[in-house]
């Protein structure tokens, strides 16, 4: 290794996985020091030249790891983290302004659609949720004035798919933003960027961090801009900055995000296939199989899998749904995506009243045990139910 970690890096893959630039730190070293300090020296002549001031404002440690997400996510602009992927979405819509006009999926993640629908309008920002395979009602909405076009793809919980690149063309045509959530995809399978988006936004508590340890969320932008600008300051005004240790341990976490998404694809895809034809699974939800109708556009704008998330919707209803999550044994019961263990969650239920998610639906995050276990489990499952 040299002193240069630009050129030791060739791809953004190799910088994530190298650890970053630390080589030019006294003593060199092959992480970055964590930086723990809330406030940093001024110069003799008042400035900052370390360009740092106080810790609600920006941190080294978090603005490492923003560099290794702007150049996984090959953006141009910049790269931000927040202390959750909630507040990171939030204060990206907050930064629209009042009077700003927003389209969304009507099957998105559920915790942001309740913030859409109810928080949102407080704060003067509306948003019309539409069902994006049906592109005249996008090009309706966006006639009507919209500001920004928010996507997620693949979609919580149903794993709807939505073609970025074509979103992009209808919404740049009006002048509207796209920003797309792709904390399921990650930048190990896509880049939303590179179709066309104008902003990706990710829940790195998910697959980015992978270990189940840290909540965080991430925005990075395709080039700096007035919004960029506008969200950063917002983040700066309220404090939902992540924390240095929590950088650190995501930091870490960013390294194996690769290794990590290709094995979880590959066994989510096997055992997708797996009960595609079991007389107790109703429908298998997984954008790897032909049969899902986001198919075609999922192997054009995914390269490497289809994630490790999929939902098997259970003949028998929510009773035999619920029974069958009470008794897996490798799958836990719990809410949340993207760790190495893997999660096995009724979706309608912490969703609550108005979710319009299947009550006979299982949601599964496949994580790295063996997926003949996996199977397995879930079979010992079906067949007491
Ligand atoms: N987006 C998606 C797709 C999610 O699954 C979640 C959380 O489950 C969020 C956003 C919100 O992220 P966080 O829980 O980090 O605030």
């Amino acid at each position: 290794m040299t002193n240069d970690p630009e050129s030791d890096c060739p791809s953004p893959e190799a910088y994530s996985v190298a650890g970053g630039g630390a080589h030019t730190a006294n003593p060199p070293s092959v992480l970055p020091p964590v930086h723990l300090a809330t406030t940093f020296l001024r110069d003799v002549d008042n400035q900052y030249s370390s360009t740092f001031s106080y810790g609600r404002d920006h941190n080294a440690t978090v603005r490492e790891l923003e560099g290794a997400l702007a150049r996984l996510e090959q953006a141009n602009g910049p790269a931000l983290m927040f202390s959750s992927g909630m507040s990171a979405a939030v204060c990206l819509l907050l930064a629209l302004g009042p009077g700003a006009r927003v389209i969304a999926p009507n099957v998105m993640y559920w915790g942001l659609r309740q913030w859409m629908k109810y928080d949102g309008p407080r704060h003067g920002i509306t948003t019309t949720f539409i069902d994006f395979d049906n592109a005249s009602a996008l090009d309706a909405e966006l006639g009507a004035g919209a500001d920004l076009v928010w996507v997620e793809t693949p979609g919580n919980p149903m794993w709807n798919i939505i073609d970025i690149a074509d979103v992009a063309a209808r919404a740049k045509a009006s002048g509207a933003k796209v920003a797309c959530d792709a904390t399921v995809a990650t930048p190990a399978l896509m880049r939303p960027l590179k179709l066309g988006a104008d902003i990706v936004m990710h829940s790195a508590t998910k697959y980015l961090n992978g270990h189940s340890d840290v909540i965080a969320g991430a925005l990075a932008f395709a080039k700096p801009s007035l919004l960029a600008e506008e969200t950063q300051r917002i983040r700066a005004a309220m404090g939902p900055i992540l924390a240095p240790l929590e950088a650190m341990l995501l930091r870490r976490g960013l390294r194996t995000l690769h290794v990590r998404v290709e094995r979880q694809s590959q066994s989510a895809l096997a055992i997708a296939q797996h009960f595609s034809h079991h007389p107790k699974v109703a429908e298998v939800r997984y954008p790897g199989l032909l049969s899902h109708p986001g198919h075609a556009i999922a192997a054009r704008q995914m390269q490497g899998g289809f994630s490790g998330m999929l939902s098997l919707r259970l003949a028998g209803g929510e009773a035999r749904a619920i029974a069958v999550a009470a008794r897996t044994r490798l799958w836990t019961r719990a809410t949340s995506l993207g760790g190495v263990e893997s999660l096995i969650e009724h979706r309608a239920s912490i969703e609550g009243e108005g979710s319009p998610v299947p009550r006979d639906l299982l949601r599964l995050s496949t994580g790295l045990e063996p997926v003949n276990e996996l199977i397995a489990d879930l079979e010992q499952a079906l067949a007491d139910t």
